[in-house]
């Protein structure tokens, strides 16, 4: 059985009172709903990774991760932060890959790469962001686009570092438009990237890879969208903010 992953992306957004807030009231409605089977992470702004780490405590299936690390492990590269330092911060998870970071910072999937070699290294687990433009999308190219993004940026790991890697998709038209993939584009590609990963893998790997899908995610839509079989999960950006609206799209799992 695959892991259910609804993972929250806050970009940079929350102050260290918000973090906080939002942070246990999402701990103390997760404890009262007791969820069994869904995995939550809380992908934060670097300076909220120890204190919502410790406002977690023991909470079960509550994870933290960082949004970004380097490719390297230190240095001089003023304002980087590595998964070297992250994982000596007991940071469990990293984004790499989004389409913010593609498409504003000039990561490509050569870089993305390198960094998802050394969040392995160092034991943190990559949710790896792909998508494609709405350019693409219209164009009908999506499906061969995206797996190109796998193929380039993961498909040289060995299998048992593949089978640490978490993907997500994100069809860049949906992040933050208030726009989703229907549920039957979203499991069209889930399915397609699966294969391509059981063609690399095998079935075993493919099967056992969770893939979530991102893009405009909310309590209205999330009940469809994870109920198909491909997809497994979130990575939610708008509506992780608000702890009622993350709480109801964990719940409608
Ligand atoms: C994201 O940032 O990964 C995302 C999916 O954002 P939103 O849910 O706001 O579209």
């Amino acid at each position: 059985m695959r892991k259910k992953i609804i993972a929250g992306n806050w970009k940079m957004n929350m102050t260290f009172d918000e973090g906080q807030k939002l942070t246990s009231e999402i701990v103390n409605m997760y404890k009262d709903e007791s969820i069994s089977d869904v995995e939550v992470v809380l992908n934060v702004p670097f300076p909220h990774i120890m204190p919502v780490k410790k406002l977690i405590g023991k909470t079960p299936r509550i994870f933290v991760g960082a949004q970004n690390c380097s490719d390297q492990d230190s240095g001089a590269y003023t304002g980087e932060v590595s998964a070297k330092i992250l994982a000596s911060f007991d940071t469990d998870f990293v984004i790499l890959g989004h389409s913010e970071r593609r498409q504003y910072f000039g990561e490509d999937n050569e870089l993305l790469a390198k960094k998802v070699k050394k969040a392995l290294e160092h034991g943190l687990t990559p949710i790896f962001c792909c998508g494609e433009s709405l350019e693409i999308r219209e164009a009908g190219t999506h499906l061969p686009n995206v797996k190109f993004q796998l193929k380039q940026s993961l498909f040289d790991l060995s299998a048992e570092e593949f089978s640490k890697i978490v993907i997500a998709y994100e069809p860049i038209w949906a992040i933050g438009t208030g726009k989703t993939a229907s549920a039957e584009e979203a499991q069209e590609m889930h399915d397609s990237l699966r294969k391509s990963i059981a063609s690399k893998y095998g079935s075993e790997v493919a099967n056992s890879t969770p893939i979530l899908y991102g893009g405009s995610m909310n309590a209205g839509n999330a009940k469809e969208l994870l109920s198909k079989p491909d997809v497994d999960g979130g990575l939610i950006g708008g509506a992780s903010l608000k702890s009622r609206d993350f709480l109801e799209i964990i719940k409608s799992y």
